[in-house]
């Protein structure tokens, strides 16, 4: 019986966690099968944001397309993370899940990476050395590096020629493969998510179980109220086909806890099922999957009260502005990897001067909040090619319009 493979990732998430619940931490011999997929998505990804990121720029054809592309993709970012901040901080005072809590014992030391400074952070994004880039998959210096190539190739014109076809090529090979090892997603999603949920019991989390509320709940909402109505409003697309279109991207974030490594499947759901047109999917998913993460941003928004909330801190204006500030910050220069706002919240605490003991609070069910911010930093970036690119037709629509008129 042949399934679509849509069917078949929903089926093995179930089965996954059914195994999970029944077998608890011993069915963590599956892993490997988990482990395999996320090493085959993984080893599409730097050559595929490259290729794909400096196609994307080069092929807007001018300067002035790419700025207008660049900055409908960007201001989409900027506003709707700004958005879940504040839906953060507002299921943060509305759910209070940190208070009645005890603090942490003084066995329990923060073993969280410090995060780096903001002047580093920012600093960090220019490569001094493109190559090293590509091979540690440091993935900010690769979108600066792909940027600055596709413009390169853009402001040369027909003498680029060559080299544009290439990329042109190269990244096409690299949709192919990612075909390719989507087959086995349903055993990868089987492999990664059964065993976290046979070893999170629900002892684990029922201590943090009003955190785990509260940001599902800010995930749901943000989901529906401001994507679901931005693909509607400005999309022009039905929410049900989004939704079922974006489905196996969603999932495959949800099991790998990855933005980065789930980029191959958010380009071919979004192009496949969603029929965003290369041209914009190839610029706005690379770059958003990278700089672009709501779910990252609320939950360093919502965790920075959290902990204010344990340990009795009041906040006052400046450091609720504070937080709002550091946190989108913090969620464009996490890296789409698991766990990567945990580094990044430590710059937040210290910045709104915080104790850093919070952050090993949260720690323990952090793997289960990431698979959530993850979901929806990848939903965010699919429902933004959808919107540029109904923006983008528009425009090209009016254009020639104008053009006769003129
Ligand atoms: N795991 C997240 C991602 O890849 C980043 C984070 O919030 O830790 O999108």
């Amino acid at each position: 019986m042949r399934l679509n493979l849509l069917t078949q990732i929903f089926i093995a998430f179930v089965l996954a966690i059914v195994l999970g619940l029944i077998f608890g931490p011993s069915i963590a011999v599956i892993q490997p099968l988990g482990d395999l997929f996320l090493r085959l998505i993984k080893f599409v990804v730097v050559p595929l944001v490259l290729s794909s990121l400096v196609i994307g720029v080069a092929g807007t054809g001018s300067l002035k397309q790419l700025g207008a592309l660049g900055g409908k993709t960007v201001l989409y970012y900027m506003v709707t993370t700004a958005i879940a901040v504040a839906i953060g901080i507002g299921v943060g005072y509305i759910f209070m899940p940190g208070t009645g809590l005890s603090m942490p014992g003084s066995e329990s030391q923060p073993d969280v990476a410090q995060a780096p400074s903001v002047t580093d952070m920012l600093l960090g994004i220019v490569p001094t050395n493109p190559i090293e880039s590509l091979v540690t998959g440091n993935m900010l210096q690769i979108i600066f590096f792909a940027v600055f190539l596709g413009l390169g190739i853009t402001l040369l014109g027909e003498k680029s020629r060559t080299v544009y076809k290439f990329f042109e090529e190269f990244a096409e090979i690299m949709y192919k493969i990612t075909g390719i090892v989507m087959r086995f997603a349903p055993f990868g999603i089987l492999g990664l998510t059964a065993p976290i949920v046979g070893q999170y019991g629900l002892a684990v989390l029922l201590p943090l179980m009003k955190l785990l509320l509260a940001f599902m709940t800010g995930c749901l909402v943000h989901f529906i109220v401001t994507y679901l109505l931005a693909v509607r409003t400005l999309g022009k697309m039905s929410p049900l086909t989004f939704v079922r279109g974006i489905a196996p991207a969603m999932l495959v974030a949800f099991s790998t806890s990855s933005s980065s490594g789930t980029l191959p499947v958010t380009i071919k759901s979004c192009e496949d099922n969603l029929k965003v047109p290369r041209k914009v999917t190839s610029f706005v998913l690379p770059l958003g999957a990278t700089i672009n993460m709501d779910g990252t941003a609320m939950y360093q928004g919502l965790a920075a009260l959290f902990i204010a909330q344990v340990f009795g801190i009041d906040l006052s204006f400046t450091q609720l502005l504070m937080i709002v500030l550091t946190a989108t910050l913090g969620s464009i220069g996490a890296a789409g990897v698991p766990g990567a706002a945990l580094v990044m919240l430590s710059m937040v605490t210290a910045a709104v001067g915080l104790p850093l003991e919070g952050v090993a609070l949260i720690a323990g069910v952090d793997r289960i909040l990431d698979m959530f911010r993850t979901t929806l930093n990848v939903s965010g970036d699919a429902s933004a090619s959808v919107v540029v690119s109904a923006k983008e037709r528009q425009h090209q629509v009016q254009t020639p319009k104008e053009a006769a008129v003129l």
